[in-house]
């Protein structure tokens, strides 16, 4: 069976290449900016255009194409579906081979649940896990293409301000919901992000509705999907929304009033007390030193 596998981001790349090798398929073609060993053959491209990059793969006629999870993965992998007449499964778990068919076990439900699909081959997914990790292989063969000048060209880059990617790579993030109050009190949150060096993000209701933060800080479903080490979530109820952008989180401390709030069931720690006097009370603690130790 072939398989070609692409994506812009590394782990993403290295776990669609443990899922192909799982499957033991005989040819393994990565699409990529970057050799790798993870794969029998590496096409080398000079540019991530997305015109080029869904001829290219297309062009290999694969019959299982198996993508990552950014943004441009995910529009590449629908075109690429699409002009395959195949099957597009997408936020794949886990996937077996039966035959002229794969199974795959993907996200449902803002990710309170899963759905197990089955599809028939060509067939594309994008993986939602990086579970999968390869082996190194050895004679790789490589290939250079370069790719023609695709349609859409990038005049700028502008950096945001806000720091959502700040908040993709940060190892703490203190997060505020709507029990923070008012506008006026995230002030706390911020001195306990800094004290921290942490990023500040929101829920919906923050970001969206009382736009109290930008909405490129929103985590959650329809907002970013981050995986700190350390996730302080204050006055957030814990909706499956929201949850569906933290469930990666190493460390979930929860800070509500309400000892019932749903957010409990996924917290590994649930303080209960009000969030700005939680804020006020930590900061104050770090600010005397000594003592305690931040052990992430
Ligand atoms: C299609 C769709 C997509 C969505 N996408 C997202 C998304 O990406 N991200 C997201 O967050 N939501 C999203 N939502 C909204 C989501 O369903 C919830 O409405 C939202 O997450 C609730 O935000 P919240 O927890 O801040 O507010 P609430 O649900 O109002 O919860 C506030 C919490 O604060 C507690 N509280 C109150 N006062 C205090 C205090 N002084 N100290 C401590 N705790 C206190 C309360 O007990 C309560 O638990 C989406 C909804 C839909 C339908």
């Amino acid at each position: 069976m072939r398989v070609v596998i692409f994506s812009e981001d590394e782990q993403f790349f290295n776990a669609s290449a443990g899922l192909a090798q799982s499957l033991n398929a005989d040819e393994i073609i990565g699409v990529g900016l970057k050799e790798s060993k993870a794969v029998k053959e590496m096409i080398l491209i000079d540019k991530l255009d997305e015109d080029g990059i869904v001829d290219l793969i297309t062009k290999t006629s694969p019959q299982l194409a198996i993508f990552g999870n950014t943004r441009r993965d995910r529009i590449i992998a629908s075109r690429v579906a699409g002009k395959l007449k195949g099957a597009i499964v997408t936020d794949v778990l886990s996937l077996k081979l039966q035959g002229e068919k794969i199974e795959a076990e993907r996200v449902a439900y803002s990710g309170m649940g899963i759905a197990v699909v089955e599809a028939s081959l060509p067939s594309v997914i994008t993986l939602a896990s990086t579970k999968y990790q390869p082996r190194e292989l050895e004679d790789v063969k490589v290939q250079k293409v370069n790719l023609p000048e695709g349609r859409v060209r990038v005049v700028e880059k502008k950096e945001s301000g806000s720091g959502s990617s700040n908040l993709l790579n940060a190892q703490i993030i203190v997060s505020i919901g709507r029990g923070i109050g008012s506008k006026e009190n995230i002030k706390y949150a911020e001195e306990l992000a800094n004290a921290l060096k942490a990023g500040l993000g929101g829920s919906r209701p923050i970001t969206a509705e009382l736009k109290w933060l930008p909405e490129d800080r929103q985590i959650g479903l329809s907002g970013l999907k981050v995986k700190p080490k350390l996730y302080i979530a204050l006055g957030i109820s814990g909706q499956p929304q929201h949850i569906a952008g933290i469930r990666d989180s190493r460390l979930i401390v929860a800070v509500n009033k309400d000892k019932n709030a749903p957010i409990r069931d996924y917290a590994d720690y649930l303080v209960i007390a009000d969030c700005v006097e939680f804020c006020k009370a930590l900061v104050r603690r770090i600010n005397k030193g000594g003592g305690g130790k931040l052990l992430i």
